[in-house]
């Protein structure tokens, strides 16, 4: 992956060599994540988008307060899903005025910090609005709003889709018009739109087409609402390359037509901030996840590195979290990276289940107990997105450098 440099045959993290930061570590598996190269997605990202257009980081993708609190500094937003995130992204010094939150199923606890917290409130039912009622009459907090909706259309391509059809997130479209009278009945403080439509794209035409339809569909909901639309959040969706043969984003489409949404947005929602929220895009090419081989197996000719990680740390790279087709991620021995390959190598965990899968007959360098196994694209849906109790092995580590 060519994010990371290599020095005498080893890759480089956060500027140090793969084996002294296992060292200085003092364990592995760990995950390590480049702040350099957080800092220069955003720079570039900011570069390719038209400015003006608002940049919020969400959380989710990767929890890890330092990197909260890196990304807090960086852009313009945090967008939380749980009360739990909540806390976190406070903590990291992120402005209450621009976290977000968004996520179904909000428990009242949860709405209540929100309120007191003085954040932006995605309202995902009829049942947020009537509790969040009842709780800012009773604390006397002003209630922040925003509608999130659940559009009548698809992000086409989409890993992970989220909106379209029947879903459990958000307003269907359709019924928008009578949840806005109810939020102004209530007197919540109406601010805008969230669209978000999925996750894991990498066609810029259909992010291009998602965020215009976004935009129109707003358009159309504004007329019904009770106050002028101040946020319109037109999601994100963009992806990384995981697999062999996936492209970088083309971000410039989507530049462009978010310079066009800009220029619209002026004549037709005056005032409007227009907000992209973006998770995996932001941190998952600065991460790495790295184990150790623990031992070298031949079965019936076949190569086995057993490592000392696995599917309880690193979900989505053993195929199971998302995937249709078990694919592997980019994975290399981290401390042999000019060393001679080998074909069919498989990567495994030390859980007593097939599935503990980091890479199935890749070609790797050659490796023995003790080299570094490193996955690459690992900075998001990492530890948080993995059954890190399965069979009580250690946690892994985490660090940002
Ligand atoms: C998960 C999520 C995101 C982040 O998705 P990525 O694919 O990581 O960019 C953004 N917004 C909402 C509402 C989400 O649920």
């Amino acid at each position: 992956m060519d994010q990371f440099a290599v020095a005498d045959g080893e890759l480089l993290i956060g500027g140090q060599r793969l084996s002294r930061l296992a060292d200085r570590i003092g364990r592995t598996p760990f995950y390590a994540c480049d702040r350099s190269l957080l800092t220069h997605r955003v720079h570039a990202l900011r570069a390719a988008l038209p400015v003006g257009i608002e940049l919020h980081y969400a959380m989710k993708a990767n929890p890890m307060p330092a990197v909260v609190a890196h990304m807090a500094g960086l852009v313009d937003g945090i967008d939380v899903a749980s009360g739990g995130e909540l806390q976190v992204a406070l903590d990291a010094g992120a402005d209450p005025r621009e976290i977000s939150f968004a996520g179904p199923g909000k428990s009242a606890l949860e709405l209540k910090q929100a309120l007191a917290a003085g954040i932006l409130i995605n309202i995902e039912s009829f049942r947020e609005v009537e509790l969040l009622r009842q709780l800012s009459a009773e604390t006397g907090y002003a209630a922040r709003v925003a509608v999130r909706v659940n559009p009548d259309f698809e992000l086409k391509s989409s890993g992970m889709k989220m909106g379209g059809g029947p879903k459990q997130f958000g307003v269907d479209a359709e019924q928008v018009p009578d949840l806005l009278a109810r939020i102004g009945e209530a007197g919540l403080g109406f601010e805008g739109f969230h669209l978000f439509a999925g996750s894991q794209n990498l066609k810029p035409e259909a992010i291009v087409e998602a965020q215009q339809k976004s935009f129109e569909l707003a358009l159309r909901l504004a007329k019904d609402a009770p106050a002028p639309v101040r946020v319109l959040n037109l999601g994100g969706g963009f992806g990384i390359p995981y697999f062999p043969g996936e492209q970088r984003l083309d971000l410039a489409p989507i530049g462009a037509n978010l310079a066009a949404l800009l220029q619209r947005s002026q004549v037709e929602m005056p005032g409007v901030r227009l907000v992209i929220e973006l998770g995996r895009y932001l941190v998952g090419e600065a991460g790495v996840y790295v184990c150790r081989v623990v031992d070298r197996k031949v079965s019936r000719g076949q190569v086995y590195l057993v490592t000392d990680g696995g599917l309880h740390h690193h979900l989505a790279a053993s195929g199971n979290f998302g995937q249709v087709i078990r694919k592997n991620y980019p994975v290399a021995i981290g401390n042999r990276m000019d060393g001679a390959m080998e074909p069919g190598v498989s990567v495994v965990g030390p859980l007593c289940t097939p599935l503990d899968l980091l890479g199935e007959r890749m070609s790797l360098a050659h490796a023995e107990p003790g080299d570094l196994v490193v996955v690459f694209q690992s900075g998001a849906y990492g530890i948080t997105a993995s059954p890190q109790n399965f069979l009580s092995h250690p946690a892994a580590a985490e660090v940002l450098v």
